[in-house]
């Protein structure tokens, strides 16, 4: 398969005043298959979400490079850029903070079709009831507003909104996180659904494991603005190598008791340390039980260790 999007030791800075910069992603590099999703798992403040928006183009790159399908999209003039917005789309977390509370369904759903001016009139309405079915949703939802939706609705919704200007590529940033256990597979199974449809390939942010295990082909790791680990979902859940991803899938529940009794579960000792003055060599060295004095000094680099599995760790041989 063609590879769809490439992130080249991607860079984004935030300055916040006094002098002070925070280095939410500090030099990050992965790429990602035509049809495939990618999962990015990380906790909060790890920067993963910030990844999404600059690959979308949501916000500019600090330094490092973004290319979607042979384009560099620090390079696009405006015709360009606007075809890029199209093509790559983002649907978020919060599916009650990202729609308009004042717009119908009809016009959330429109606005992206008359900005890229994609249908008129008669058309145009069909789409919209077109992409409602699709999204399990009907024509009757059309001229209601957000409010009268279940958090499950809402998201839907947002997903038709990204559908509606016919992307290739979409970041779906914890797009179940904020959404009732019971409705999240139903949320995960339309996405997957959509995928195999569409063709669409997905960069998928969740802050735990178990949230990406089932629609990820392959998943990567971050931790305070690095990426430790990537690999192929199973390698990754079946030989996780860094020891973050070791805590981060230790915590991840296991359906058999007699197993999930006999586990040892892997503590993290300590805060994420702050972005803004991260220590040198490995940012992991804080907390980590392996943690040797190269280890402080040397950053690791992110080095191939098996077939297609990535990791950034001094001690894995
Ligand atoms: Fe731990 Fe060192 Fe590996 Fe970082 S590089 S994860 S501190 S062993
Ligand atoms: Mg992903």
């Amino acid at each position: 398969k063609n590879t769809l999007l490439v992130a080249r030791d991607l860079k984004k800075y935030f300055d916040i005043g006094r002098g002070q910069v925070v280095k939410a992603v500090d030099g990050i590099s992965f790429s990602i298959k035509e049809g495939e999703t990618l999962g990015l798992v990380g906790e909060s403040g790890c920067g993963k979400s910030t990844v999404g928006r600059t690959i979308v183009g949501l916000y500019d790159a600090t330094d490092g490079e973004v290319i979607f399908d042979g384009m560099n999209v620090g390079e696009l003039n405006k015709k360009e850029k606007k075809h890029f917005t199209r093509k790559a789309q983002m649907i978020f977390q919060d599916p009650y903070a990202s729609l308009n509370p004042r717009m119908t369904v009809t016009d959330i759903i429109g606005e992206g079709i008359d900005i890229h001016e994609l249908y008129e009139g008669k058309e145009r309405q069909k789409r919209i009831y077109d992409l409602l079915e699709v999204v399990g949703l009907s024509r009757e939802h059309a001229s209601r507003f957000p409010h009268e939706f279940s958090g499950g609705q809402r998201q839907r919704i947002g997903i038709a909104r990204a559908l509606a200007i016919e992307p290739r590529f979409i970041v779906c940033d914890e797009p179940i996180s904020a959404l009732d256990v019971s409705i999240q597979a139903q949320v995960v199974n339309l996405l997957e659904d959509l995928q195999d449809e569409l063709g669409l390939t997905y960069l998928f942010i969740a802050h735990d494991l178990s949230m990406v295990k089932h629609i990820s082909d392959r998943i990567a790791v971050m931790y305070l603005g690095a990426m430790v680990e990537l690999a192929d979902s199973h390698d990754l859940y079946e030989e996780p190598l860094h020891p973050y991803t070791q805590a981060l899938l230790s915590a991840v529940p296991i359906p058999d008791p007699n197993i999930e009794k006999s586990r040892q579960r892997i503590i993290l000792e300590g805060d994420v340390p702050s972005p803004i003055n991260p220590p040198p060599g490995c940012k992991f060295q804080g907390r980590c039980k392996y943690a040797k004095p190269i280890c402080r000094e040397v950053t690791p680099e992110f080095k191939e260790k098996g077939k297609n599995h990535f990791v950034a760790c001094h001690v894995v041989k």
